[in-house]
């Protein structure tokens, strides 16, 4: 069975068709966002036309004989949504929630996320429907190999590079290395990022989207006079995200009141032990929370998660979780998103009008995708780094970025959300304006 520890983001599922029956459509939420800064901007009504449509949408129906015997026919998707600032770039996703609609959105988060934080990058994502934790290691390698060669002619280290995203992980990447490395004939290390070390991973790289969050959330508490120490952090989503942030913002002296994952979560007021929990995850059945006990550690449910008595709250799972029914309840005063399109615009209205700073998505996880960037340089021109080399260049790059989010946000009045959307679309719009509409 795959490493549940090793996925990215692997919470808090079982809320989203919850959403979903609510209508939540994550691509929806991409328009209306750029819609708002498309306004802002006062963007030429043609360009904003390219940036709400994928430059290209696959989809590929993949069988793979199970375990069984069986054939199992699953579909799967590779939305490239813009290249005008360099190959596309973003994760792929194994779920059993995954939509079309979901992956465009998701591709083009990467857009921005990649802009917005200056990488010659633009945005792609991929994603199967499947269900990663009731298949066998080898159902899972065979039906990853075979949806790489199916999108293997648009694949490549100068034209779309795929990275880990929920339910997958260096394993996952390294068949998509090889897989692409025999059909191309010679190693071909620059084509996927998030490998592992062994196979040229760059160190750091698995820590780096938490460890950005960390940058994120101690630059936001600097910006508003406050300390570390005196913090309490509530996280959803235990898998990668969040538990890495949980660990570095634990190490830096804030309070982690509550965590969760899709088995539930928990919640003490003095602070739950991190190392504690993260020794129980490493073996626990699928590295979930369920089970775990600790005196002053209660119990709650991912809703609880949400509206705890927190200075912070991380979502860390997946997409539409703070939304308009529990935005009103929300008591944290900061909002920093691990996860991508956390909160439904409906939501963020609210939280604007209550005071509540959201760091969004495009710049608060954007640590894991400058992770790939390193490794994508360090992969091409086969020179591996020093994590401390790796660490420093993400602290300089997130801390950098975040300041010019902060100052777009005082200049022109708007969220922060708005001020990253702004400068991200700004400067992939004048990419697409200097390279000019072909033919
Ligand atoms: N899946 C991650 C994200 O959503 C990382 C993408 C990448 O590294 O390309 O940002």
């Amino acid at each position: 069975m795959i490493k549940m520890r090793d996925i990215a983001g692997a919470a808090v599922a079982e809320a989203i068709p919850r959403q979903r029956e609510l209508g939540t459509n994550p691509y929806e939420m991409v328009l209306a966002q750029l819609d708002g800064v498309g306004k802002e901007l006062d963007l030429d009504r043609g360009l904003l036309e390219i940036l709400k449509r994928p430059e290209r949408v696959v989809e590929v129906s993949v069988p793979v004989v199970m375990d069984d015997g069986r054939i199992e026919v699953f579909t799967g998707y590779r939305v490239q949504h813009n290249s005008a600032r360099g190959p596309y770039k973003g994760g792929i996703r194994y779920h059993p929630d995954v939509t079309l609609d979901e992956v465009k959105a998701l591709a083009a988060w990467m857009t921005w996320k990649c802009a917005v934080v200056n990488i010659p990058y633009g945005g792609g994502k991929g994603g199967i429907k499947c269900d990663p934790t009731q298949m066998s290691e080898g159902e899972l390698q065979r039906m990853t190999r075979r949806y790489v060669t199916m999108l293997l002619p648009l694949l490549g280290p100068e034209k779309d590079i795929p990275a880990p995203d929920v339910n997958t992980n260096a394993t996952i990447m390294d068949w998509i290395m090889d897989t692409a490395s025999i059909f191309s004939g010679h190693y071909l290390p620059g084509i996927v990022t998030g490998k592992s070390v062994e196979l040229g991973g760059a160190l750091g790289r698995r820590e780096a989207t938490g460890r950005g969050v960390t940058i994120i959330t101690k630059e936001v508490l600097k910006r508003l006079g406050m300390s570390l120490q005196e913090t309490t952090v509530a996280i959803q989503g235990y898998g990668n995200v969040g538990s890495v942030s949980a660990t570095l913002l634990a190490q830096e002296g804030c309070r982690i009141v509550g965590v969760s994952d899709i088995s539930g979560g928990f919640y003490n007021p003095n602070g739950l032990d991190i190392p504690d929990i993260n020794r129980y995850v490493r073996t626990s059945p699928g590295h979930l929370l369920r089970g775990y006990t600790a005196r002053g550690a209660a119990p709650i449910s991912n809703e609880e998660l949400l509206t705890l008595q927190a200075d912070v709250l991380i979502p860390a799972a997946m997409e539409c979780q703070i939304t308009e029914e529990n935005a009103p309840e929300v008591r944290a005063r900061v909002i920093v998103e691990g996860a991508n399109g956390p909160t439904t615009p409906e939501a963020d209205l609210i939280l604007e009008e209550r005071g509540i700073y959201v760091v969004p998505d495009i710049l608060a996880n954007a640590g894991g995708v400058v992770g790939s960037y390193f490794e994508w340089v360090q992969s091409l021109q086969a020179f591996p780094w020093t994590e401390e080399e790796t660490n420093a260049r993400l602290a300089r790059i997130m801390s950098q970025s975040f300041a010019e989010v902060w100052e777009c946000a005082r200049e022109r009045s708007v969220t922060l959300r708005k001020a990253a959307l702004m400068l991200a679309v700004n400067r992939v719009a004048e990419a697409i304006r200097r390279r000019g509409i072909f033919p």
